[in-house]
């Protein structure tokens, strides 16, 4: 089963957003093992985000999401990574697909709620920045057969 990092960013937080963003992914079928709240350290920020070091927006997303408390979440399930990404949407909210995380919640690109994995590889790589092996729950759920066939 894939794993990937979700993020509740300093926006979603403070709308009061969390419980619904959370509720999607669970209401889905996926399951959670990894979740806590925590304030990203410019540190990490710089670390979590590298690929995007020396573009334009740079320094605004760092602000950003060191801003306030975020939500970091792990979910595991089948094809969860590109199944997240599908149910986040696109970047820009306004491009967004209708339905979608950001579409429904989000309006300016700097603004959009959620973070999640691009890749397998990606996702093992954000998880280990932001959560320490004992922070993962590993556990069953009787309903699975109702969910995976
Ligand atoms: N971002 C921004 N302006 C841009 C592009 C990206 O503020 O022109 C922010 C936005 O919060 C986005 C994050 O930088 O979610 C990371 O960008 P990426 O291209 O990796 O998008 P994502 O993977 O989050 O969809
Ligand atoms: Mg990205």
């Amino acid at each position: 089963m894939e794993r990937t990092y979700l993020m509740v960013k300093p926006d979603g937080v403070q709308r009061n957003l969390t419980g619904e963003i959370i509720s999607r992914f669970e209401k889905k079928g996926f399951k959670i093992i990894g979740l806590k709240m925590f304030k990203i350290t410019r540190e990490l920020a710089e670390k979590h985000y590298g690929e995007h070091i020396g573009k334009p927006f740079f320094t605004s997303l760092v602000d950003y999401i060191t801003s306030g408390p975020v939500v970091g979440i792990v979910v595991e399930g089948k094809n969860v990574v590109s199944a997240a990404r599908e149910m986040m949407g696109a970047t820009d909210p306004l491009k967004a697909a209708p339905g979608t995380i950001r579409s429904s919640y989000g309006i300016d690109i700097g603004r959009n709620v959620i973070h999640g994995s691009d890749s397998v590889t990606s996702s093992a790589r954000e998880i280990a920045i932001f959560f320490k092996e004992g922070e993962l729950v590993e556990y069953s759920r009787d309903l699975d057969r109702w969910i995976y066939e």
